[in-house]
């Protein structure tokens, strides 16, 4: 999931959000290269469902790793190894910018609330495209870490909407599945201009 299309909507926050910072040439530099590793809007990857990790090895924990790295040069809040082509159950995310990168390997909704809320969602999937998903506010989700060890997490808000986000990614579902057929038609409009701009400025 992408910051600049969540953090303004958490709760109802009555503060004005601060705008994320202006980007320096050398961390523009560095997202640009970080996102050339995830794989966009079109690729088949992101349709396919994902399967469970069995072996905990220096691989995945390698692979997590890396993941988070790719995640904060991009400056997203969450990354599921989909978006990397691998279609293996696990995602990183972290929504405090100071705190240490969660990583969940096979990760299960075990409980969710009948409250929900609409935020707008974005993803590193599908650059410059934001549109409003309506999602359980709470969640209670079982996983395990790198090392295969059972944990049992409860996450409100941003967390809970990153979690399901990146959760979707393993299944092959996207944000465009989740929001109404007027914001999905014009966020593919979007998406196919895109593409088009790149495979000019490619050709
Ligand atoms: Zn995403």
């Amino acid at each position: 999931m992408s910051q600049e299309h969540s953090a303004e909507h958490v709760e109802e926050a009555e503060v004005e959000p601060t705008p994320p910072p202006e980007l320096s040439e050398e961390a523009r530099a560095r997202r640009a290269a970080a996102l050339s590793h995830v794989r966009q809007f079109g690729d088949p990857v992101l349709r396919s469902k994902a399967r469970p990790v069995e072996v905990f090895d220096e691989d995945l924990r390698r692979e997590l790793v890396r993941m988070g790295q790719i995640m904060e040069d991009s400056i997203g809040i969450g990354l599921a190894a989909t978006q990397v082509g691998h279609l293996r159950r696990f995602l990183v995310y972290r929504v405090e910018p100071d705190s240490p990168i969660n990583a969940l390997v096979n990760p299960e909704i075990e409980w969710s609330s009948k409250e929900q809320e609409t935020a707008e969602e974005g993803c590193l999937s599908l650059i410059g495209v934001g549109v409003e998903v309506e999602r359980p506010l709470h969640v209670r989700v079982r996983a395990q870490d790198e090392n295969g060890d059972v944990m049992v997490i409860e996450a409100s808000g941003l967390e809970a909407r990153v979690i399901q986000h990146e959760m979707d990614h393993l299944d092959g579902v996207l944000i465009l599945d989740r929001t109404s057929r007027d914001q999905r038609k014009t966020a593919v409009r979007a998406l196919r201009e895109r593409e088009r701009e790149r495979a000019a400025a490619t050709a």
